[in-house]
């Protein structure tokens, strides 16, 4: 058995990022993997301005007497004021710049204006409520890294500097392929022995949080040289070719046979629960010499909480590192344990759980991994190494499922 971190390992040596890089207006830069350093070329704010609605004022003037200065001016945001004679004051809006010869704002609260005199009911500092120029970001600082996937704040921030569209990276562009001749399309009758497909919707749709575009290729017919072809076909306008089912070893499978024909197929049996088969291997493009530059083939086990698992654990790094995400592995939280386990596994398992109200651990009572409500009603995965049991009160590494985008 091949153990987690060596599986990943390889897999993440194979993860070439995609090449291909466009441009995208910040309204549909959401979650696109940023394809170059941002660095900006104005300062943040651009000039000193003040924090609060008030008077600006020049503080030692304020520390003698007379207490009391004539308000000549009214400067709002988005306008400019005249510079300040020693002893007066201008009246300031939030986000206005502040006037020369002024070196404080006095907020309106502590003010008090009779016939145009201010009169500061508190002992002001040199630069109290002045946003100073280039606090923020300055002009020639990077402010965005290359590998990034975009949140709200970062692409709010490239607007901050006046950045109208962004590079990123081209989507990575999955095939999804199902197999087997218990499967049955929701919205259809069961028959005897059969079983709604299930994984193609957890897969299309995980794939698709994580940016993919996905073309969902159905249940592959029953038959080699129609698998052959399928294959075949759908390698030369896709990235990734992934299915779900027909690892295990020993199992009867066109898909493993046709892509062993097509180039070349790994069949792992990784040291983890659940989640033991799977498969990685690389489909050759026609157009393509030898094998570099070939699709990547991914196959999840079929049991429906091993299939999502391993696609969390193994898979999510392989895709985002493939998008050129730079961080591809997920936050893990020390979190105390509210539950026993007492028997030691042989393989590293990742326990389906969730918090209570007091942050601890707690574990949903069925760990099979057919038992997908376990994935619905946990919030995350407790990472358990192999050969350990646990005691209530010890502390284990908790991986959200926040952090797995799942
Ligand atoms: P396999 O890996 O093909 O041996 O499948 C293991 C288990 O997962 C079997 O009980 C299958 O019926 C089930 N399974 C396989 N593919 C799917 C699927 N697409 N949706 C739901 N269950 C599946
Ligand atoms: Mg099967």
């Amino acid at each position: 058995m091949l153990d987690f971190e060596s599986a990943l390992e390889q897999l993440l040596a194979q993860a070439h990022p995609v090449t291909t890089i466009e441009t995208v207006a910040l309204a549909d830069a959401l979650g696109r993997v940023l394809a170059d350093d941002l660095s900006s070329t104005i300062n943040v704010p651009g000039f000193d301005n003040s924090a609060m609605d008030g008077y600006a004022l020049h503080v030692p003037d304020f520390a003698c007497p007379p207490e009391q200065y004539p308000v000549v001016q009214r400067i709002a945001a988005g306008e400019v004021g005249v510079t300040l004679a020693a002893g007066e004051a201008a009246r300031i809006f939030t986000g206005a710049p502040i006037p020369a010869g002024a070196n404080a704002v006095a907020m309106q609260e502590v003010c008090t204006v009779n016939d145009g005199q201010l009169s500061v009911d508190l002992v002001l500092q040199d630069g109290a409520n002045i946003r100073r120029i280039g606090d923020d970001i300055a002009a020639g600082a990077v402010i965005l890294t290359r590998g990034s996937v975009l949140t709200p704040a970062m692409i709010g921030l490239a607007a901050s500097v006046g950045v109208a569209e962004l590079p990123v990276m081209a989507p990575l562009r999955v095939a999804l392929l199902s197999t087997g001749d218990e499967l049955v399309e929701p919205g259809q009758p069961l028959g005897g022995g059969q079983i709604y497909n299930s994984n193609r919707y957890v897969l299309i749709n995980a794939l698709k949080a994580l940016g993919c575009v996905v073309s969902d290729l159905g249940i592959v017919a029953d038959d080699r040289s129609a698998t052959i072809e399928a294959l075949k076909t759908a390698a030369e306008t896709h990235d990734v070719l992934m299915t779900s089912g027909g690892v295990s070893v020993g199992e009867e499978d066109h898909v493993k046979a046709a892509v062993e024909y097509l180039g070349e197929l790994n069949l792992w049996k990784i040291a983890i629960k659940p989640g033991k088969p799977f498969a990685y291997g690389k489909v050759d493009r026609s157009d393509s010499f030898g094998r570099i530059g070939g699709c990547d083939f991914i196959g999840l086990p079929g049991n429906p909480v091993s299939a999502l698992v391993t696609f969390l654990m193994l898979v999510r790094p392989f895709i985002l590192a493939r998008q050129g995400v730079r961080q591809v592995l997920p936050t893990r939280l020390p979190l105390i344990a509210n539950f026993d386990w007492k028997k030691a596994g042989d393989r590293r398992e990742f326990l389906r759980a969730r918090l209570n109200s007091f942050g601890q651990v707690e574990l949903f009572a069925k760990q099979g991994s057919g038992v997908l409500t376990s994935m619905v009603w946990g919030d995350g995965l407790v990472d358990l190494p192999a050969g350990q049991t646990i005691a209530r009160g010890d502390v284990v590494s908790y991986l959200p499922f926040t952090a797995l985008g799942a």
